[in-house]
């Protein structure tokens, strides 16, 4: 199989609210994870830092030119690959452990990872049946309802077990956006890892849906609005023979909009 040279692996978008989409075209869709990027007045956010197979911090300039915090929203390897790379390292408590020591089980590298989630290999020495993340053990460990402050904007843990014990997300009330890690995604959902709980996915999902999103970036697929959010939800619990409570509507507040800042 062709292989890619560094400089060719990430592709780096723009979009509003000063967040930046990284992604790595060349795995294929349903493996690629969605890396975030958020500015904030005094620190940068990461959600997530991609497989790790060619480093973030030498190829992608936008994370290395601020402080920043690079957040797990749990730790399968297509989310936590680059972790190590960063100084200041974040993770729910529930998977403080498998960041710290990360195998190629507990990470699901095995089995996921082959040569054929590709469609052009990362560069050499790679090689798949040697692939495994490497160990970068928190330097804050989070729980449900802390804050991550980047000075002008600020992002709620909201702790979303199901996928997996620690799947975090994050919420900025202001501008009504959520990082939702693999919880939810407008692709098809993994509910059997090993350490996923039907119990919590559906618990998680009803919490989900009272939240007045307006923007839902994922850790898979692309973003989407409230309402395919709502209606995603809902669509799923109804599907696991749940009636799904009302949901609510982003009401914007006093001064919100473009040019409020
Ligand atoms: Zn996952
Ligand atoms: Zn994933």
């Amino acid at each position: 199989m062709q292989r890619i040279s560094a400089d060719k692996w990430y592709e780096v978008r723009r979009l509003a609210d000063d967040v930046t989409a990284i992604g790595e075209p060349y795995i294929q869709e349903f493996y690629r994870c969605n890396i975030w990027h958020v500015r904030g007045r005094d620190r940068d956010m990461l959600v997530d830092s991609g497989m790790g197979v060619v480093s973030l911090r030498e190829w992608v300039p936008v994370v290395t030119e601020r402080d920043l915090i690079a957040v797990a929203s749990h730790t399968h390897f297509d989310h936590i690959g680059c972790h190590h790379e960063f100084e200041c390292r974040a993770v729910h408590a529930a998977e403080a452990d498998l960041l710290a020591n990360p195998t190629r089980q507990n990470t699901l590298a095995d089995p996921y990872v082959t040569d054929e989630i590709f469609d052009a290999l990362p560069p050499e020495p790679y090689c798949s049946a040697c692939y495994a993340v490497k160990r970068a053990p928190a330097t804050r460990i989070l729980q449900d309802g802390d804050v991550i402050d980047l000075g002008d904007r600020v992002f709620e843990v909201i702790h979303t077990p199901g996928h997996s014990p620690g799947g975090i997300a994050l919420w900025e009330a202001r501008t009504a956006t959520l990082f939702s890690g693999d919880i939810l995604y407008d692709g098809p959902l993994i509910e059997d890892t090993y350490h996923a709980n039907a119990q919590d996915y559906v618990a998680s999902m009803e919490r989900l849906l009272r939240l007045p999103v307006r923007i839902v970036h994922g850790g898979h697929f692309p973003s989407f609005d409230g309402a395919r959010y709502r209606q995603l939800i809902r669509a799923w619990l109804e599907g696991k023979g749940r009636t799904a409570p009302p949901a609510r509507r982003f009401r914007p507040p006093a001064g919100f909009g473009p040019g409020n800042r």
